[in-house]
């Protein structure tokens, strides 16, 4: 049996699911292919205003109004009151490291120095949201379906055969003594770091060419104390209520907080940390929780676990000795065969800037697909390559200069100039396919972050404070909302 698609996804993770809809929009015959059965754990949570902006934008230009719940955590909350989620108003970090003074609750730091709030929305109603992946995965699939995606789970790739049409032999979980051979004009890689068929067409890993290396553990857990800061009424919103950062001395942990009493929990540490020593069988039971997060260093997030336990799903810890993948060197794309950002490489948590990338790559690939006269595949090749560098350039410097907490704030600083620039750009523009996202392509973009990282770094060579009127001047060249100005480390969202 031969079946012919006009575009075959493979993987259907966000980014394969909004591009297989966006094409299903248009007209386009589209399969999408994905290895597992659905609904499925998977991490990459916390979602932003660049990746929210995005799907508002996709959700009207293609018609599809049930992406409007997932732009606004208030709409998602209305139209979704079976569905999970959180709400997050925007990014909390708290430096855990040994000499901190605690404030009265014994568990955060009392010193402004040591805390900073960055708000990334003006209200509740229009906080950005906490995917629970295997509800939102399955909501954007379920969306896929009702446009006419052929679905598969299950679905495992075996062999691909050259172009015009590419030939592709699949084999279904159940059935593995017969395969099928699919057939398409286009094919997409949404298949994320395990780069289905990149790897095919020659792509080889790179990951060594990174800046960034770190390594992670992650889970859900129940029983997370909430625990208002002392100073509570004087934050900019409700500091749990955000993709809240624990600093440590060699890393640290994410903490996202859902609706229904679940708390996304990860570890992430500077270089391989303890996750080498874990494949080698000296793993921590799954219930010791701290061991698991290597927390003892900090009393404050030890105590603040003290009572939580692991939830039922996904009722283990999943790792990763290094979080960052890389794709080089292969097919070059072409209208027939494109992969989205995603499953080119991977950076980093910090900055959750995943889904962003995702959903932004799968605009601009539906447009290379269904634009009359052609898209510039060259172009968004470029694009991508130049995101790929401004991320890992602004994830290694918060990592380079991690020592100094008042630095890495300012290195936060920086990667917030970068996504309000874009956000500033996207919302006054609208789609536009030659605007790379975080506007990495843009000269005077790229001279402002290496001019701004050149600040930080001198500071930290010369073991001296940050030279802050020229830093902010660099920064005032990304973005137009005024950014490292406040000694509290408490931003109120001011734009828009
Ligand atoms: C530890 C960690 C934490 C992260 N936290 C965040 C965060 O807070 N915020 C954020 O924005 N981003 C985060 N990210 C990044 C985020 O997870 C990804 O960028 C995002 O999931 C990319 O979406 P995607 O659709 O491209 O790929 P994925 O979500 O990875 O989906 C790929 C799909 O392809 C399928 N697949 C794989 N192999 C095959 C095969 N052989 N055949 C068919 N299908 C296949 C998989 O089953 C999967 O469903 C994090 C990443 C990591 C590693």
């Amino acid at each position: 049996m031969s079946a012919h698609f006009d575009v075959i996804v493979v993987g259907a993770g966000p980014g394969g699911s909004l591009t297989a809809m966006q094409l299903a929009r248009r007209g386009r015959q589209v399969a999408m292919l994905d290895k597992t059965q659905f609904p499925r754990f998977a991490v990459g949570e916390s979602s932003t205003p660049i990746a929210s902006r995005t799907l508002e934008q996709i959700s009207v230009d293609f018609g599809i109004d049930e992406l409007a719940p997932l732009t606004r955590w208030g709409k998602w909350r209305e139209s979704q009151t079976q569905a999970t989620g959180g709400l997050k108003r925007g990014f909390t970090y708290y430096d855990h490291r040994p000499g901190r003074n605690r404030d009265a609750t014994g568990l955060w730091p009392a010193d402004p120095a040591a805390r900073l709030l960055v708000a990334a929305s003006a209200s509740d109603a229009d906080g950005d949201s906490h995917w629970v992946r295997a509800e939102v995965d399955q909501y954007l699939v379920d969306i896929c379906r009702r446009q006419g995606v052929e679905v598969r789970f299950g679905c495992t790739v075996e062999q691909i055969q050259a172009e015009s049409p590419w030939r592709i032999t699949v084999r279904q979980a159940g059935d593995w003594s017969a395969s099928e051979t699919l057939s398409c004009d286009t094919l997409v890689d949404a298949s994320g770091r395990a780069g289905v068929i990149l790897r095919q067409l020659g792509y080889r890993d790179a990951v060594d060419a990174l800046r960034t290396q770190t390594s992670a553990r992650f889970t859900h857990i129940v029983n997370t104390a909430v625990a208002e800061a002392a100073d509570a009424d004087k934050l900019p919103y409700r500091a749990h209520e955000a993709a809240v950062h624990h600093l440590l001395h060699d890393g640290w942990v994410w903490e996202l907080r859902m609706s229904d009493g679940r708390t996304s929990i990860g570890r992430v540490w500077t270089g391989s940390g303890p996750t080498d020593a874990a494949a080698n069988g000296t793993r921590p039971s799954p219930h010791q929780l701290r061991d698991n997060l290597d927390v003892a260093s900090s009393p404050s997030l030890s105590a603040w676990l003290s009572s939580a336990r692991l939830a039922e799903s996904p009722g283990d810890w999943l790792q990763s000795a290094r979080v960052q993948h890389r794709w080089c060197g292969g097919r070059t794309m072409s209208r027939s065969f494109l992969a989205l950002p995603t499953s080119l490489a991977t950076i980093d948590p910090l900055h959750s800037t995943g889904l962003a990338h995702a959903i932004t790559g799968s605009q601009r690939i539906v447009d290379l697909i269904v634009r009359e006269a052609g898209g510039d595949v060259a172009r968004y090749a470029e694009q991508v390559e130049s995101e790929i560098e401004l991320l890992d350039r602004a994830v290694s410097l918060a990592y380079r200069v991690w020592a100094r907490c008042d630095l890495f704030f300012d290195a936060c600083m920086l990667y917030f100039a970068l996504a309000i620039g874009d956000e500033e750009d996207r919302i006054s523009k609208g789609f536009q396919p030659e605007r790379a996202t975080w506007r990495a392509t843009e000269l005077q973009v790229q001279q402002a972050q290496r001019a701004a990282e050149a600040i930080i770094m001198d500071a930290l060579k010369a073991d001296r404070p940050i030279d802050r009127p020229a830093f902010r001047r660099q920064l005032a060249e990304i973005c137009q909302v005024p950014l490292a100005c406040r000694d509290d480390n408490l931003y109120a969202y001011t734009f828009g």
